[in-house]
């Protein structure tokens, strides 16, 4: 057994005890030290765990307010030329539960894509909707797209939760919970899986997460927020370089600076606060101590009280092999992650996740959703700090995570969204998953749109773990995939180990035929034996 195996046994170990310990943790629990743990263990099978759906209650989460439950066994209700057709899933089998739940996915991305699958598979989802969508999940079969519903319309979204009976919509991306979809649609009655626009400040508002930080103890990066650039200026002359600028509001991944000397910094400043290159996003300026470490994502489920923890991920985000080069939406992901020990992940939720989780119900912000902190573990201390709060999942790890979940989703996400995940766990098939993203070329600077993708059937048959995700693909007149700009595909694979998935994602990555699309070649570096790399291309 190589290092990275040994290492992955120990570490999933370590997750089957966090599990069966802490499936969910509550506001009032207490984490014993690490040292408390016994050992118990196997090491193959899917880890087991019960997960009980509870009868709707009315309760006072902001989310179950007007609250029904949808629940539907619809698959003919599709009229009119205009209409999604549905079709029944057999995935499930037979004699599956006898209330199945329409759902809707809100989003176009890779990250949408999974969710479509995993909602798909649960014994308890009906039809799966996804609005917008792409070419690649309506080809697929794995959700019915509905690529005319305009998201940014919510009575429009509203009226086709209405009309197609669907008991629970989620929502993937940051932009339309910030603009409040999930505060309508709760309104209107319908369960959502996402924040409020009160709650997703957490990710819309730099300046309030970090004081969020302040005010519960939250380890995160030093900070002070400026609105005026000399000050600012100031405040990073005193503070040196490497020196971090990050934009208050969302500025599509761009908005954070590192700057590795002063000059760069004050350009940063000027860029934000002078030129006003992101316009309201950068009305002020977060400046931030620069954090060396290594970076890790962790996904909390939230239900307003209580969080889950899920499985390791971690993203590789500049967009050149060894880490070169900008910053990107991700261009790959594993899991777990082995430098996520136990006791690490119980640092986290301990003095990351639940402190959130209590003080946004303090503020009377109760979050409901996913909550993905972005963590430095720092090399100095060997600690993590959060260095970034979203109120979704990061996309690249969602494709690897939803690889992973074994669990019924859909059952899953409505006890999130009624307050119920208190006593829920977590199964998670023991393998090691991959994505290696591609992307179209010049992504993430200027890329090009429009080229062709081809031989993906094949790709996906290297292997039955393989699984091709896409993002924001279309189909041209001939019905070949198109890529749109950046970011297209996610090449997934499942593997005993790291280097089993690592070897499936890219042989599927050399079987797609695709002239105009990139992708780096080192995803899961950190986590694999370090000659793997040279020797390849040497
Ligand atoms: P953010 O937009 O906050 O997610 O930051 C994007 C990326 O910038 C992170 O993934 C890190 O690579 C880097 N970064 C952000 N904050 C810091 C920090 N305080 N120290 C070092 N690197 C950072």
């Amino acid at each position: 057994m190589g290092m990275a195996s040994t290492a992955a046994s120990s570490l999933l170990v370590s997750q089957e005890l966090f599990r069966r310990s802490y499936g969910s943790i509550g506001l009032g629990s207490s984490i014993p030290s690490f040292s408390s743990f016994k050992l118990s263990c196997r090491f193959s099978g899917s880890w087991k765990s019960g997960l009980v759906a509870a009868p709707i209650k009315r309760n006072s989460n902001p989310h179950l307010k007007n609250a029904r439950y949808w629940t539907s066994s619809i698959f003919s209700c599709a009229t009119g030329t205009s209409e999604p057709s549905m079709s029944t899933d057999s995935s499930h089998g037979g004699g599956a539960a006898a209330e199945r739940v329409v759902v809707l996915v809100i989003g176009e991305g890779a990250r949408e894509h999974a969710l479509c699958c995993a909602l798909r598979r649960s014994p308890s989802s009906g039809a799966v909707f996804c609005a917008p969508g792409n070419a690649g999940i309506s080809k697929a079969g794995d959700a019915t797209c509905v690529s005319d519903l305009n998201i940014a319309d919510t009575s429009a979204v509203i009226s086709f939760c209405r009309k197609w009976g669907v008991g629970l919509v989620v929502v993937g991306p940051e932009a339309p919970l910030v603009a409040g979809l999930a505060n309508d649609l709760v309104k209107a009655g319908i369960l959502t899986f996402g924040p409020t626009v009160e709650a997703a400040a957490l990710e819309g508002s730099k300046d309030f997460m970090k004081s969020l930080c302040d005010k519960n103890n939250i380890p995160t990066a030093k900070y002070k927020t400026f609105t005026d650039p000399s000050a600012a200026k100031q405040y990073i002359k005193e503070e040196g370089a490497p020196i971090v600028i990050k934009t208050d509001g969302l500025a599509d991944g761009k908005g954070a600076i590192v700057a590795m000397t002063l000059e760069e910094a004050y350009e940063a400043i000027d860029l934000i606060l002078v030129r006003g290159a992101f316009g309201s996003a950068g009305c002020k300026v977060i400046v931030e101590e620069f954090l060396e470490g290594e970076e890790a994502s962790f996904h909390a489920l939230v239900d307003g009280e209580n969080a889950i923890a899920m499985e390791t991920s971690q993203d590789h985000k500049r967009v050149g092999d060894g880490d070169t080069g900008p910053n990107t939406g991700g261009m790959g992901a594993y899991s777990p992650a082995p430098i996520l020990t136990l006791e690490l992940q119980l640092f986290v939720m301990e003095s990351i996740i639940l402190p959130i989780v209590k003080g946004m119900a303090a503020e009377g912000r109760k979050f409901v959703g996913v909550l993905y902190a972005g963590l430095m573990i720092e090399k100095k201390s060997g600690l993590p700090k959060m260095i970034e709060c979203n109120v979704r999942f990061g996309d690249p790890e969602c494709q690897v995570l939803m690889a992973r979940l074994e669990s019924d989703l859909t059952q899953v996400l409505l006890a999130a969204c009624k307050g119920e995940l208190r006593g829920v766990k977590l199964e998670w098939a023991p393998e090691f998953a991959m994505v290696v993203v591609m992307a179209s070329k010049g992504y993430p600077v200027a890329s090009v749109s429009g080229t062709v993708i081809r031989n993906l059937e094949a790709a996906e048959a290297v292997a039955p773990s393989v699984k091709i995700l896409h993002a924001g693909t279309t189909f041209d007149s001939d019905g070949n995939f198109v890529a749109g700009r950046g970011r297209a595909l996610g090449v997934t694979a499942k593997g005993r180990n790291l280097e089993e998935a690592r070897q499936r994602a890219y042989q599927a990555v050399e079987t797609i035929n695709w002239p105009g699309g990139f992708c780096r070649h080192d995803i899961g570096w950190r986590a694999l034996p370090k000659n793997q790399f040279t020797e390849e291309s040497g």
